[in-house]
């Protein structure tokens, strides 16, 4: 559909942005052509990798790109799960916002303005120095960047009790169609002007503009913090556990699920201690020194009579050791097969007990290995299908697996994605999940952003 790009618009694109910030070697070319997507995906070698330094460049580059019909393709760090970040087309350009990674904390206000290219860990670390907090804490935090967060909606185990990244998003800088400046939000709590188009923004996935600048909300730093490990012989016990915590009035900032498989594969390649369990409970608690140490009791008063066996964890040491296990599952589950769908499908708490024996009765009967982990406090779950990637009839098994998955949390009132988005992979899905109306909505919305096509063609929706 788009051809391949003539030298003429690189070289327009090398005089107006200056030589430095176009690279149209091979060996960056292919660098810059894959993201973290462990599954086949439609790629192409893009024609150039842009890096603007500058909101003035990113209104240059865009302007030149409408003018000439160059797709673009945004890009942050490239840890991304489906496929957003990569281009899928020769005649496109990725734009890499690495050099644009300068950000401004407002102590007195609570806020920060930031680049896109921030690394979300170098932010967070920083902000907490000053006694601030910014919570969203995709497992990548070390490595992705905050345009890439904002761009996909991201989350953590955090975001049960703090929320998104939506939430902490109060204003945007972004280019959309013919190299237009737009300005949205404000460095406050309140603002009710207008549509909302800030909130539209975050979570795009670079199919509506390119995101320059972003005004973040902080809130002070909880005052301490701890870990618990709950053990459970029985996996239909996990829901139960769930339930009894959410409706004691405590609020753990953090709730994830491991299942038998899922520990097993983080002792294998990575061991930090974790015992033989059906299931495991991995829950954290902030506020002030009472009200952890208050919080840990009544868990501990609540599970103990089921069976439960808890352990909290001793010291700051300790709970990172647990931390770095639920956050090394991704690439732990590498080791078991070599292929892997990863689906973050998220289902209303209240049924989890009723739907994850069905998430293993579908794998029961394509004759998969299925390991279930993830954000259980938030119903946000990490279903995965591994397989042997040289066997294709079993990858196609896999494939059809998901289809189910999908329609299963759907029937719950659930979503085909609580994070990782939609991209390339799971396009298919939206109309699903969307109905015929709303999905032409989308399109609509697309159309009015990006009437050309040329901001991350092809991925959230079919072209
Ligand atoms: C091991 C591992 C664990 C992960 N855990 C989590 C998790 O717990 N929670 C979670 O939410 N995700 C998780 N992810 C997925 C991924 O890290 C997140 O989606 C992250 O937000 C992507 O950030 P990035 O900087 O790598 O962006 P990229 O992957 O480079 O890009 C992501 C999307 O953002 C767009 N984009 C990037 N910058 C801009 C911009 N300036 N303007 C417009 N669009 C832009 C891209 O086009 C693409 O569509 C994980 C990934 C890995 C590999």
């Amino acid at each position: 559909m788009f051809g391949v790009l003539k030298r003429k618009p690189l070289d327009k694109l090398m005089e107006v942005l200056g030589k430095g910030k176009v690279n149209t070697s091979l060996v960056e070319r292919r660098l810059y052509s894959y993201d973290a997507t462990p599954i086949p995906i439609q790629r192409a070698l893009p024609s150039a990798v842009i890096f603007p330094e500058s909101h003035e460049d990113v209104v240059k580059l865009v302007s030149v790109c409408y003018e000439e019909g160059i797709p673009m393709f945004p890009r942050g760090a490239g840890s991304g799960l489906t496929g957003g970040a990569v281009p899928t087309v020769e005649k496109g350009v990725v734009v890499s916002f690495e050099r644009m990674n300068h950000f401004d904390v407002n102590v007195d206000n609570a806020t920060a303005e930031v680049q896109p290219g921030v690394i979300t860990a170098q932010f967070q670390e920083y902000v907490e120095k000053l006694g601030l907090f910014y919570p969203p804490d995709p497992s990548s935090f070390k490595y992705s960047t905050l345009g890439g967060n904002i761009a996909e909606n991201a989350g953590g185990p955090r975001c049960l009790k703090y929320g998104v990244t939506r939430e902490y998003v109060l204003g945007l800088s972004a280019v959309i169609k013919d190299g237009l400046s737009i300005k949205t939000g404000n460095p406050v709590i309140k603002d009710v002007a207008g549509y909302d188009i800030t909130k539209l923004l975050v979570g795009s996935e670079g199919t509506l503009g390119l995101i320059t600048s972003a005004t973040l909300k902080l809130i002070p730093k909880p005052r301490a913090r701890a870990t618990v490990l709950a053990l459970f012989d029985k996996l239909e016990d996990v829901g139960k556990a769930v339930t009894k915590i959410f409706t004691s009035g405590v609020f753990p900032s953090a709730l994830e699920f491991m299942d038998a498989d899922a520990i097993k594969a983080v002792e294998d390649y990575k061991p930090v201690g974790l015992p033989k369990v059906e299931a495991l409970l991995l829950i954290e608690v902030d506020g002030s020194h009472q009200s952890v140490q208050e919080d840990i009791r009544i868990i501990e008063e609540l599970l103990r009579p089921m069976g439960v066996e808890i352990r909290t964890a001793k010291n700051r040491e300790e709970e990172e050791k647990l931390w770095s296990a639920r956050k090394s599952l991704g690439p732990a589950l590498g080791n078991l097969k070599s292929g892997k769908i990863n689906e973050d499908i998220v289902i209303p708490r209240i049924y989890l007990s009723e739907a994850i024996p069905k998430f293993r009765e579908v794998a029961q009967r394509y004759n998969l290995l299925m390991v279930i982990f993830g954000h259980i406090g938030d119903g946000n779950l990490h279903v995965n299908f591994l397989y042997d990637k040289a066997n294709r009839e079993e990858e196609e098994r896999a494939e059809r697996a998901v289809d189910e998955v999908f329609e299963l949390a759907l029937r719950y009132n659930g979503s085909i994605t609580g994070e990782h988005g939609v991209g390339l992979t799971k396009r298919k899905f939206l109309r699903w999940q969307f109905g015929d109306a709303g999905y032409e909505l989308l399109k609509g919305i697309k159309l009015l952003f990006d009437p050309k096509n040329l901001f991350n063609p092809g991925k959230v929706l079919e072209d």
